[in-house]
């Protein structure tokens, strides 16, 4: 592999898995332009600080929570959709915070996460073949909307635009307030319907509709929070705002009172690099300041299971960014082939820069995550871990439904954890696919499986909206969030 001088389009001459084939280039070319004349959505100010935050995430000195919709619809850029995003965010971070007494980055798969990666080409609807749905930003759900079109890359920016606008409003309107935990959190805890339709099946009382026990573990958790934010309130001891103690330039967090970032996979190469801008990096101590390439688009970016390869057009365009970026490592991936990725996507071992997302499935993770630990140790190359227990265990029901049971997801989150207990490593985060998204009478998505819910096989068809993968629900993510909150706490 010849070495390339980088730029944002030195990718081009590498081999591009998950390539878009647009009909017209010249269109293409056009709504490119525009899109590289438009204004970042985020800045890089902003992404040298998650760097700063997840070099903390290294140093076992703070948590990261990853989490969102497997994929973004255009559609689904409403504001109820955006606030229970954020509300869940919220909510499943302040019972880490309270069980692990470590801040929480919390980055979302949001503003942006609109490309799918898809394992063919095509697909058979109606006894016909046609294009796989790759995504809103780049063709229709509807089977007869199927032709990649680039004005659907220009609606991804203002969908992305609409999306962050109302995140940032919502965040710096009180939303997260800790001494208001009950806005954005208890609002979720609803509608009395719940309990006909989803008997609780631990030893609270059922009337209450949603699990009593963990909705007092919770009003506990919120309650005892307000009351030290209060009391330090009263001695004048805060600022205001949630104390971060990696902070590095003090101030406001990164969009309102509490920080607050965006990711999504980098896998629509075009669109990254036209939201890739040159600017100089804070923090640079040379005269004139040494200049670095951000990737603008979002804080964060992610490369695929399926884009990860090593001489491929998505790895060169990574190694280039400053943005930090993360890197899914599931089953095929060798070791010594992930050392080489770290060799090439952080030469200089700088600490905040690769975030490594492992994705096995339950049954496998003890054949390879200790492996892998071993390696990276060895290379010396500083990483984040983050456990994905969702990718490596997708299955279809018997009702057909593309479905995830929570008790496989939680066996590979705590093999996980322990796992890296026994290599003497740490589990710095997690990455979720989940969603706190209601229907207009107020139910859950029925996606996974199980839970203290105990959805069942039979339920799935009653409230499935993804139409990517399956997500954990409101009440799924906090059994997942206490699940993780009491490891801690041992
Ligand atoms: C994803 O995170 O939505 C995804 C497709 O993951 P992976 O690349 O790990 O399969
Ligand atoms: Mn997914």
């Amino acid at each position: 592999m010849a070495d390339l001088k980088w730029h944002p389009s030195s990718w081009k001459s590498r081999t591009a898995a998950q390539i878009v084939d647009y009909p017209d280039q010249q269109h293409l070319k056009r709504v490119l332009t525009k899109i590289n004349g438009l204004p970042p959505l985020v800045t890089p100010a902003e992404i040298e600080r998650l760097r700063f935050q997840l070099a903390a995430v290294q140093r076992n000195e703070a948590f990261l929570l990853h989490a969102g919709d497997c994929a973004e619809s255009f559609d689904a850029c409403t504001q109820q959709n955006i606030s229970a995003k954020i509300g869940l965010i919220l909510s499943f971070s302040l019972i880490l915070i309270w069980g692990g007494r470590l801040p929480v980055v919390r980055i979302g798969r949001i503003a942006g996460q609109y490309a799918k990666p898809r394992s063919s080409r095509t697909e058979t609807i109606d006894n016909r073949e046609v294009l796989n749905f790759r995504g809103d930003n780049v063709n229709g759900l509807d089977p007869n909307d199927r032709t990649p079109d680039p004005e659907r890359l220009l609606s991804a920016y203002f969908h992305s635009t609409a999306t962050l606008n109302y995140v940032r409003g919502l965040l710096t309107s009180g939303f997260a307030s800790l001494h208001h935990p009950r806005d954005w959190s208890l609002s979720h805890v609803r509608s009395p319907a719940l309990r006909s339709v989803y008997p609780c099946t631990c030893s609270c009382t059922p009337d209450f509709g949603y699990c009593f026990y963990r909705r007092s573990e919770f009003e506990k958790i919120t309650q005892g929070l307000s009351d030290a934010l209060d009391f330090s309130h009263t001695i004048g001891a805060d600022s205001g705002r949630e104390s971060v103690p990696f902070d590095r330039g003090g101030g406001r967090g990164v969009l309102g009172e509490v920080d607050f970032y965006t990711s999504h996979e980098g896998l629509m190469l075009d669109w990254e690099q036209a939201m890739t801008r040159e600017a100089d990096i804070i923090g640079s101590k040379s005269s004139p300041k040494e200049k670095g390439f951000y990737n603008t688009s979002a804080h964060f970016l992610w490369v695929g299971d399926r884009t990860r390869q090593l001489d491929g057009a998505h790895i060169e365009y990574f190694r280039g960014i400053r943005n930090p970026i993360g890197i899914k490592v599931g089953p095929s991936l060798e070791n010594a082939e992930l050392i080489r990725l770290l060799q090439i996507v952080n030469p200089n071992k700088e600490i905040g820069r690769v975030t490594l997302i492992t994705r096995y499935g339950a049954g496998k993770i003890g054949d390879y995550l200790a492996g892998h630990i071993e390696a990276v140790k060895h290379s010396q190359h500083p990483v984040a871990w983050v456990c994905d227990p969702m990718h490596g265990n997708t299955l279809t029901s018997s009702s057909g439904f593309k479905t995830r049971n929570f008790a496989t997801i939680i066996s590979e989150l705590t093999s996980c954890i322990s796992i890296h207990a026994a290599c003497g490593s740490r589990l710095g985060g997690v990455s979720l696919e989940f969603t706190g998204e209601l229907n207009d009478e107020g139910f859950s998505v029925t996606e996974c499986l199980g839970g203290s819910m105990g959805l069942s096989e039979e339920q799935l068809g009653l409230r499935y909206q993804s139409f990517c993968d399956p997500r954990l629900n409101f009440e799924q993510s906090l059994d997942v969030a206490f699940l993780i909150s009491n490891h801690f706490k041992e």
